[in-house]
């Protein structure tokens, strides 16, 4: 199976401006391989092919004006291609629209390197014309499995490395034993797992309420001041709005890893269990960010991270995950005797049956998906 790491770069001012040209190129190639495609689709209603395309590519460097292309590796722009070429080919299945060009403000700054052409040490990987960059964080990539490919990829201020690896079949893993889990998931309490362990949400820890508020602050802030700097229709960008944006990317990536980084400690920790297997439910995360005053809440909760995370690292450690139907009721259930209680209210946060059995209705849920057959 596929496993991808994402590792935080630390690169000079120098590194930097040669990764921003570098996505810079990637945009343009696909922008260029795309404009080909449609116009000769829109002539003929075919397209032109990847080989063809790479081709016209490497006679148009042989010209003047396009020997700055030699600067960057060769990978970015026959990647670029190749996406260009999945984009069409998308389209052409009827899985996605009619393919757009990539906006230097609106899509992902991005670009790739082929296997061969990357180095790496335990501190630093080697890209293609632009050299030796110091990862941010080390430790926890595995030098021995084989890379398959290497994408950098900038997220507010920060460029990272996504290393895909190939990882042998979880059949070297010992045999999961232990009693199946149910995982309970809420806003409230972000997981109950049957196994009696709670995880809190982290969006209500003091820490990170502390950061969206000054994230929100910043936001009235420069708001403020783009009306304040109004000529005409036009913005004017000042020295201050630029600081200020700056640091708004900068807190909201934070924010971000935070919650990735609680949520991967947490599903690591219950696959660690070894459970027969997983239970969770089915959440209709779409439906419920229909309801406004939730929306917020729930998509800081990362649910759908959540259960990537899980189906991964279940797979990877030969734990089967089952998720249960929307509709199973599992907090109305006494885990005890088994009666349905039609009159527990959301608002109600215990269960309290007439067989004497009392429990906290997120516990009782986890118990019953947990018991769920497979
Ligand atoms: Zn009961």
């Amino acid at each position: 199976m596929m496993k991808a790491y994402k590792i935080k770069l630390n690169p000079n001012n120098k590194q930097r401006t040669l990764l921003e040209r570098s996505a810079g190129v990637s945009r343009w190639a696909y922008n260029w391989a795309l404009e080909q495609k449609k116009k000769r689709y829109e002539e003929t209603g075919k397209t032109v092919s990847q080989a063809d395309l790479r081709k016209r590519l490497t006679k148009l460097k042989q010209t003047d004006d396009y020997q700055w292309l030699f600067q960057f590796s060769n990978n970015i722009t026959k990647q670029a291609i190749k996406d260009s070429d999945e984009a069409f080919k998308r389209f052409f299945k009827g899985q996605a629209r009619y393919p757009r060009f990539k906006s230097k403000r609106k899509s992902k700054w991005s670009f790739y390197n082929d296997n061969h052409k990357v180095k790496r040490s335990d501190t630093h990987i080697r890209l293609e014309k632009i050299g030796w960059i110091r990862f941010a964080e080390t430790g926890y990539l595995p030098i021995e499995f084989k890379p398959l490919s290497y994408r950098v990829s900038r997220e507010g201020l920060h460029w990272f490395v996504s290393i895909t690896v190939e990882i042998p079949d979880s059949s070297d893993y010992s045999t999961p034993v232990n009693e199946p889990i149910g995982i309970d998931l809420g806003i409230k309490t972000l997981a109950t797992v049957s196994d009696g362990s709670v995880y809190v949400n982290i969006n209500k820890k003091h820490e990170v309420r502390q950061m969206e508020k000054r994230l929100r602050r910043l936001q009235r802030q420069i708001s403020r001041k783009y009306k304040m700097n109004k000529e005409g229709s036009r913005y004017r960008k000042t020295c201050n709005i630029i600081k200020t944006e700056k640091e708004i990317a900068r807190l909201q990536t934070r924010l971000n890893h935070i919650r990735t980084n609680y949520i991967h400690q947490m599903t690591s920790e219950i696959v660690r269990t070894k459970p027969s297997h997983i239970v969770m439910e089915d959440l209709n995360v779409r439906g419920m960010m229909k309801n406004k005053h939730l929306a917020d809440h729930i998509a800081k909760c990362h649910f759908r991270e959540i259960r990537r995370q899980l189906t991964y690292k279940a797979n990877q450690s030969g734990v089967s995950l089952v998720v249960a139907d929307r509709w199973y009721p599992s907090s109305r259930i006494c885990c005890e005797c088994g009666v349905m209680d039609k009159t527990l209210k959301l608002s109600d946060r215990k269960m309290k049956c007439e067989c004497g059995n009392r429990i906290d209705r997120d516990m009782n849920a986890s118990i019953n998906l947990s018991r769920l057959a497979v």
